[in-house]
C-alpha cells in the first residue's frame, strides 16, 4: 500500500491509483503527462499537491472502438488519439483537435484526461468535439463508476474533490 504522505505515487492499476488519491484525500491529484500541471508555477498555483502518476495503467491507455461506441481511456494521448480515429470518418472532427492541438512534443503526452480536468485552461481543444459527438465522462471511484454528459462533466470539474466520488476519469463517446 502506498504511504499517504508520499509526494508522487505511480499507480499500476486503476484501483491502485483511486486508493492512492482516497488516501491523500484534498492533498492528492492525479498526475497524466504533467504538460499542464507542470507549469503550475508559471500560474502561481498550489504546488503542495501528493501526486498520483496515473500514465503507466494500461487500461486507461485503450482506444476501444465498439459497435455503438468508442471508448477512450483518459491516459490517451492526443497523438494516440488522432492514429486510432483516423480511419473513422465519424469522429474527424475529435481527430482533427487531437492531430492540431499544441505541438508535436506536447501531443505525445499530453492526455485526454488532463485536457478535460485541466479547468483553468480555457481553451482545450478536445472538448468542442467530444460535446458535438454527445461524450459521456467516466467518473471511477474506488467503489463505483459514473458516467456523465460532457456538459454536466463541465458543470461539476471544478469542484471534482466534493463530488462524492474521487475522479479518474475516462471518457467515451
Ligand atoms: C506549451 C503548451 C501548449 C498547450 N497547448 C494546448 C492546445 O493547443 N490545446 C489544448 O487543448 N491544450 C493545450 N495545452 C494544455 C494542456 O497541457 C493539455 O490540455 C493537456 O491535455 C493536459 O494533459 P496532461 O495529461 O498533460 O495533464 P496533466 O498536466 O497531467 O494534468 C492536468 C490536470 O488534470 C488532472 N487530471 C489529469 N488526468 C486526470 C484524470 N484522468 N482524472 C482526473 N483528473 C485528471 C490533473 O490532476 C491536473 O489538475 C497546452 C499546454 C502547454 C504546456
Amino acid at each position: 500500500m502506498p504511504a499517504a504522505d508520499e509526494r508522487l505515487h505511480i499507480a499500476t492499476s486503476l484501483s491502485d491509483a483511486l486508493a492512492a488519491l482516497a488516501d491523500r484525500g484534498r492533498s492528492g491529484a492525479p498526475l497524466a503527462g504533467a504538460t499542464w500541471i507542470m507549469r503550475a508555477p508559471l500560474r502561481e498555483e498550489r504546488q503542495d499537491w501528493s501526486y498520483v502518476a496515473i500514465s503507466k495503467i494500461e487500461e486507461l491507455r485503450r482506444v476501444d472502438i465498439l459497435d455503438s461506441e468508442i471508448s477512450i481511456g483518459s491516459c490517451v494521448t492526443h497523438a494516440e488519439l488522432a492514429l486510432s480515429l483516423a480511419p473513422l470518418p465519424e469522429c474527424w472532427a475529435l481527430a482533427q483537435a487531437a492531430a492540431r492541438s499544441a505541438n508535436q512534443a506536447i501531443r505525445c503526452v499530453a492526455t485526454v484526461g488532463g485536457n478535460l480536468c485541466a479547468s483553468t485552461f480555457a481553451a482545450a481543444d478536445l472538448i468542442p468535439a467530444l460535446i458535438c459527438l454527445e461524450a459521456e465522462v467516466e467518473l471511477a471511484t474506488p467503489k463505483e463508476s459514473e458516467r456523465v454528459s460532457m456538459e454536466r462533466f463541465l458543470e461539476v470539474r471544478t469542484n471534482l474533490e466534493t463530488w462524492p466520488h474521487h475522479p479518474s476519469g475516462v471518457c467515451s463517446a
